[in-house]
């Protein structure tokens, strides 16, 4: 599993990687993607995320690896990046799952939450999900096929999904799993790169 080592917090989904014994390497050049079966986009600052990702030249490098079996997950700017369209006329993002999303939906960094939230496939105990400036999933299809919610607020907005494209699966997170000591997301997302 690769972790764009771009900006954010890359550090902290390579420790649990590690922790759960999975081979980790971190992405900072579009060659260290050769072979990864998995790229975790992660949380920090979407713009920067993508301005360095078109910088680098990996807007091409991760569409031909996704599109050879890599598959996706990226948590709160991660999403973002990956995320078909944003309300935001700038900046592009990569279009890898197909939702629409909007930046800094619940309000400024002391408007963070943390809220446990029932998540699909990893076991009934609820997980520990921290919103920090989090996007919002502003439209999913969600009678697409491909699609499945795996976890939602209270209010019943989706904040966790998976999409089955045909080469690749991409798992989207609004929330940060790489900043729990619950490992099972991460246990989710190599289980399903394998
Ligand atoms: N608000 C950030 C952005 O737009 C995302 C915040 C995060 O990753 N915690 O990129």
């Amino acid at each position: 599993i690769g972790v764009l080592a771009l900006q954010g917090d890359f550090l902290e989904h390579k420790k649990i990687l590690a922790k759960i014994g999975s081979d980790v390497r971190e992405v900072r050049l579009p060659e260290h993607l050769n072979d990864l079966d998995g790229l975790i986009i992660p949380g920090g600052e979407s713009t920067t995320i993508i301005k360095l990702i078109d910088t680098y030249g990996f807007r091409d490098a991760i569409l031909e690896s996704v599109n050879r079996g890599m598959n996706l997950w990226g948590t709160c700017a991660g999403m973002i990046v990956a995320s078909k369209k944003l309300t935001d006329p700038y900046p592009e993002p990569l279009g890898l799952i197909d939702i629409k999303v909007s930046r800094n939906w619940y309000g400024r960094q002391i408007n963070s939450f943390e809220v446990d939230i029932p998540f699909k496939n990893i076991g009934p105990k609820l997980f520990p999900a921290i919103f920090i400036r989090a996007p919002f999933i502003s439209s999913v299809n969600e009678s697409d096929d491909s699609i499945e919610i795996l976890s939602r607020l209270a209010d019943g907005t989706p904040v966790a999904l998976t999409q089955r494209n045909e080469n690749y699966k991409a798992l989207v997170t609004s929330f940060h799993p790489e900043l729990t000591n619950d490992l099972r997301v991460h246990q989710y997302f190599v289980q399903m790169s394998k």
